[in-house]
């Protein structure tokens, strides 16, 4: 028998009219260029991305068109965004850190139809521009008179596109599983794949995230979010915050420490979210400054591992509470979430710490296994260890045009490439990217364990561990070292200090000191890159063993 309640298709764009209707005045406050503050509300928002969106549909744009975004976050920025999925079309959104080769890659394997840009992109734009045979016009976030000088014919503003649109456009109806996003994995290895998020995935991985246990946005919360909206969604902020209520912050390009510092605290931010690159830029600067961090409530730090330093500094020097989250373009894009349960109530404070740092548990609309080479689940002791496969409303069933398809197995799940273990409380926690452990003599070595250890040295900013080849234990460690300004830290130093932290064998064979780890467009440590670089390197206990 089938139920009688309503079918309420879940899209995206009724986040907005709901934001519009519910928490009209609430603001948007967004920092573009060098400018002032600029200051909407989703009142505003919901109009101009109506009006956005008819204009779209009179110059012939349409459902299931794809049109890309190259921009920070910026209140004009998420204007297009509800814009384009309120459409029937898809926004693309374009991490303007990739290379060129990667934006030409990905531009045209999508088949984008039209770009939207800010000005401080066009010149980018306009080196790619010949080689993007599908792209019919480019548009400018901005007024026609701030439109810059171009080699590009046709240069479309904006806001000539919002003036001719249609405030009582209304959006057409269609399906909840119709796309609505559509962003590409970092792709480290080969070619960047497609992850095409659906209307209805979106509205539901917001609503999860908004859960109380897991981010949980109020309606009196700031929110600034750092992270990048061609980040993953900006980690579903961008529609949770209005979900909320929430007033939102948009950063723009400036990221430093001092720049986040001042929207935190000129905006009176409750809750931010970043990779952990962002944080010990901020961190350094408040030690640098003498500031506090008086109305920040909570950070979210998620993208890559995150050194317990720089948890314990936000928590015991500026009473900041740290939400620990792991999670993946596939997973539209958080999975886990290391919040406590009612189950570790008694822990001591070092336990919790302990637990903190592992990538946290799921929650409900997630699910989480972990296997062995054959495919067999294995204990949630904490101890066996495999690969993570997952499951849920918004993981992703296939990549675009079916490409990789031997990360899907047959009843359903998506193979993350993360290995790791899950213990009795569920927390899930990551040992590596199934390329980057360390395989020696047979065991396993995890390079973010030796990387998490080596950075809390006084004298190092950053440490990345990658495996070389060894005649007698197949890999074997190499850590590499980038050192504080004005520190020179010996090798000893540094090998002295990881004893008694780590098992004896984990113990790397060598510690070679450079300027700049090689870090991917979103921000994390480029093993692919150390790799290459260090391809012909031989370590000193090789030649021993040899
Ligand atoms: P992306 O799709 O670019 O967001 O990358 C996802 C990958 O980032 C995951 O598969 C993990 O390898 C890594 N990652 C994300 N969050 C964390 C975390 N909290 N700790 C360690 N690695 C993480």
């Amino acid at each position: 028998m089938k139920g009688l309640m309503q079918d309420w298709p879940l899209l995206v764009h009724t986040i907005i009219d709901y934001a519009a209707i519910n928490h009209g005045e609430r603001e948007v406050v967004s920092r573009i260029g060098d400018g002032p503050l600029h200051r909407t509300t989703y009142a505003e928002i919901s109009v101009r991305a109506k009006k956005l969106s008819s204009a779209l549909k009179r110059r012939g744009y349409g459902y299931g068109d794809l049109i890309a975004t190259m921009a920070w976050n910026s209140a004009h920025h998420l204007e297009s965004w509800y814009a384009i999925a309120g459409l029937g079309a898809v926004c693309h959104t374009l991490n303007p850190r990739l290379f060129e080769e990667q934006l030409i890659y990905i531009i045209n394997h999508a088949e984008d139809k039209l770009i939207f840009v800010d000005a401080d992109f066009v010149p980018l734009i306009e080196k790619l521009k010949d080689k993007l045979p599908a792209v019919q016009g480019i548009v400018v976030f901005g007024a026609e008179a701030d439109l810059p000088a171009s080699k590009i014919d046709g240069l479309i503003a904006s806001e000539t596109l919002i003036n001719e649109g249609d405030e009582n456009f209304a959006w057409p109806q269609f399906d909840e599983n119709t796309a609505c996003g559509l962003c590409y994995t970092s792709g480290t290895t080969g070619n960047p794949k497609g992850v095409l998020y659906t209307h209805r995935s979106n509205v539901l991985h917001a609503m999860s995230v908004n859960g109380a246990d897991i981010i949980g946005l109020k309606s009196t919360d700031v929110v600034l979010p750092v992270v990048p909206m061609f980040h993953a969604n900006a980690w579903s902020l961008t529609y949770s915050a209005p979900m909320a209520g929430s007033k939102l912050v948009m950063p723009g390009s400036k990221l430093d420490g001092q720049s986040v510092y001042e929207l935190l605290e000129g905006e009176a931010v409750s809750f931010s979210a970043a990779v952990p690159t962002i944080w010990l830029m901020l961190l350094q600067y408040l030690e640098e400054s003498g500031k506090t961090l008086p109305i920040l409530e909570r950070v979210a730090i998620g993208g890559s591992a995150c050194p317990l330093a720089v948890m314990q500094a936000f928590k015991e020097k500026y009473d900041v509470e740290v939400l620990h989250a792991w999670g993946m373009t596939e997973m539209s894009p958080i999975g886990t979430i290391a919040m406590p349960t009612a189950a570790m109530e008694g822990l001591s404070d070092e336990e919790l710490w302990g637990l903190k740092q592992k990538q946290g548990r799921a929650f409900y609309s997630v699910q989480l296994k972990i296997v062995d080479d054959d495919n067999n689940e294995q204990p949630r002791d904490g101890v066996a260890y495999g690969a993570l496969k997952v499951r849920g409303t918004a993981v992703a069933k296939s990549y675009l045009k079916g490409e990789g398809r031997q990360a899907f197995d047959a009843d359903g799940w998506f193979d993350t490439g993360d290995v790791g273990t899950i213990d009795a409380f569920g927390y899930f926690q990551i040992t590596d990217r199934s390329k980057d452990v360390i395989k020696s003599g047979g065991e396993w070595i995890s390079s973010i364990d030796l990387e998490n250890v080596a950075v809390g040295h006084p004298d190092v900013a950053e440490a990345a561990v990658i495996g070389i080849a060894h005649p007698k234990w197949d890999e074997r460690p190499l850590l590499v070292i980038v050192a504080n300004a004005g520190a020179s830290p010996s090798k000893d130093d540094i090998l002295k200090f990881l004893e008694g932290k780590i098992a004896k064998w984990w113990m790397p064979d060598d510690v070679v000191f450079i300027d700049e780890i090689p870090h991917t467009a979103t921000g994390k440590i480029n093993k692919l890159g150390l790799r290459e670089k260090f391809s012909d390197y031989v370590l000193p206990t090789a030649t021993a063993a040899e």
